[in-house]
């Protein structure tokens, strides 16, 4: 491979290549020049890559590229197409330790972190395997010698667009049933964090995917922007924030394109009186302290029902001893720092509680910090209870009882996560029931669903129909062909002649 390995195993600043282009099977700087970013490890907080800034020039070749070999990459049966990913998930988990460094360098989480992100992304390809056992089509007899049969084909050059925080998963979140399916993909990572990606193309080789069926194209919004308008696309898929995702959704769909966009997040945690307090405890420290609440799915607003005072205590506890560096990671840039600290005091100024404050914490490495921060007694109106803060921080709103809960809840405009700590059956029933939320637990602080089931919010956490992982996937990177045919037996029949 023409690259080298992510070498360090420890949080020592390492520098890496630089992140280019994809194309074809080759690495190519940009055409269309926007261009150079730097690329920040957070947690040192300086530059340890840098970034081509790609525009439609870049896109059109990543698109006649992706071309080149699409035909013979569909006249593999799909069993040939997924033993790619066999050999690729044998291939991640040779390279762990390199990729786990990388991810963690990158973005600035914890190696524990990083490396569950791995594991994770190699489940994804798990699924991507399992594809040709899962994928077959029905068919039936739907007349008197009339049969109609449906089979899933593939769409053509497809592409995705991703965030920094999953830097490895999410890409992976999309590849396996994009390319099993058999499309050719072009990635477009979050320029904050391309690296992962370098690593990810180089496997994709190295496992014998055959060139231009895998592309990357960096960059922002010109690039992205570019995947929406090419009429070469038939399909893309997006995840970041709510903001983007809107405007992306609508510009993909202008032109004709299948779109599936997931956005940002608020999400409610309720506890009540009788919930286990180990349990609850130790999931809301771990659902908004973990990859330093810049996660989709971190507890983001702990509706406090009643007299939950000693579960409240148990949280602060734990959560005050989580020492910034070892137990949570860095904030991904120092805008996000003063973003973050920023939502905390106005929550103070308008009269709310810092009672766990991680502000002014740092590691030795220098880079970028926040300390799991809880603020109690916040306003239900109040920006802290409202907006996306993608930090390590609890926003706890008292609440009588689960009505009111459940109104704060659903009078927000997101609708990813949703989650009740309790051990009543019926108040688990209740808020599964009524909540506005796509993917909801019951004693689970991060309720992501796991293969086959599919990842995706509601109202504004998405835009578009079905769902990103899964069998949902699947089925949004192909089309369904419908085959109605008639045999001899019907040809005295004038029906459907
Ligand atoms: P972001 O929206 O800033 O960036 C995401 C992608 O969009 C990047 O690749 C970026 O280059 C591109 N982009 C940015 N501005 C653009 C513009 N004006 N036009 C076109 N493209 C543009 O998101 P982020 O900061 O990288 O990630 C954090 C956000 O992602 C949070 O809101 C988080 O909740 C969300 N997220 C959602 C999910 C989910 O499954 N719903 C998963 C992970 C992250």
């Amino acid at each position: 491979m023409t690259i080298a390995n992510f070498a360090t195993t420890s949080y020592d600043f390492t520098p890496y290549v630089a992140a280019r282009n994809w194309i074809g099977g080759e690495w190519q700087d940009a055409r269309d020049n926007h261009g150079s970013l730097d690329v920040i490890n957070p947690r040192h907080g300086k530059a340890m890559s840098t970034v081509v800034m790609s525009g439609a020039a870049d896109v059109d070749a990543a698109v006649a590229a992706a071309k080149v070999n699409l035909k013979a990459w569909q006249e593999r049966p799909v069993r040939e197409r997924a033993a790619v990913f066999y050999k690729l998930r044998e291939l991640m988990h040779r390279d762990i330790e390199s990729l786990t460094w990388l991810v963690s360098h990158e973005n600035g989480k914890t190696y524990g972190e990083a490396k569950a992100e791995v594991l994770k992304t190699i489940e994804c390809v798990e699924y991507g395997c399992s594809l040709p056992n899962v994928a077959a089509g029905t068919q039936l007899d739907v007349s008197r010698g009339v049969n109609c049969q449906i089979d899933y084909a593939p769409i053509g050059v497809v592409a995705g667009v991703t965030p920094f925080n999953f830097p490895l998963m999410v890409p992976l979140w999309m590849l396996p049933q994009a390319i099993v399916g058999g499309n050719a993909f072009i990635l477009k990572p979050s320029e904050q964090t391309p690296l992962s990606t370098i690593a990810l193309a180089e496997l994709f080789a190295e496992a014998g995917l055959p060139d231009g069926i895998f592309n990357v194209v960096n960059g922002g919004r010109e690039a992205v922007e570019a995947l929406c308008d090419h009429p070469g696309i038939g399909a893309f898929a997006f995840v970041g924030s709510t903001r983007v995702a809107k405007l992306v959704y609508g510009r993909a769909a202008m032109s004709g394109k299948r779109a599936l966009c997931l956005g940002g997040a608020k999400n409610h945690l309720i506890v009540v009186p009788d919930a286990d307090l180990e349990v609850a405890a130790g999931n809301i420290v771990a659902s908004f302290t973990g990859c330093a609440g810049q996660r989709c799915m971190a507890a983001a607003n702990l509706l406090a029902v009643g007299d939950v005072e000693h579960i409240i205590d148990e949280i602060k506890l734990r959560a005050a001893a989580i020492e910034v560096g070892s137990g949570i990671g860095a904030i991904n840039s120092s805008e996000s720092v003063d973003r973050i600290t920023g939502y905390i005091a106005a929550a103070e100024a308008g009269g709310a509680d810092v009672v766990v404050d991680g502000r002014g914490k740092a590691a030795d490495d220098g880079g970028y910090w926040v300390g799991p921060t809880i603020i109690d007694g916040v306003d239900p109106d109040s920006a802290a209870a409202k907006e996306e803060i993608f930090g390590p921080v609890l926003s706890i709103i008292r609440v009588k009882d689960l009505s009111e809960a459940l109104s704060i809840e659903n009078g927000n405009p997101y609708g990813n996560a949703s989650a009740v700590y309790t051990t009543s059956g019926d108040v688990a029933r209740t808020v599964m029931g009524r909540a506005e939320a796509g993917m909801c637990g019951v004693n689970v602080g991060v309720p992501v669903p796991r293969e086959p089931f599919g990842f995706g919010g509601w109202n504004d956490s998405k835009f578009g129909a079905g769902n990103i992982t899964g069998w949902d996937g699947f089925r949004f990177w192909t089309r369904v062909r419908k085959i109605t045919t008639k045999w001899a037996l019907q040809k005295d029949q004038n029906w459907m002649s």
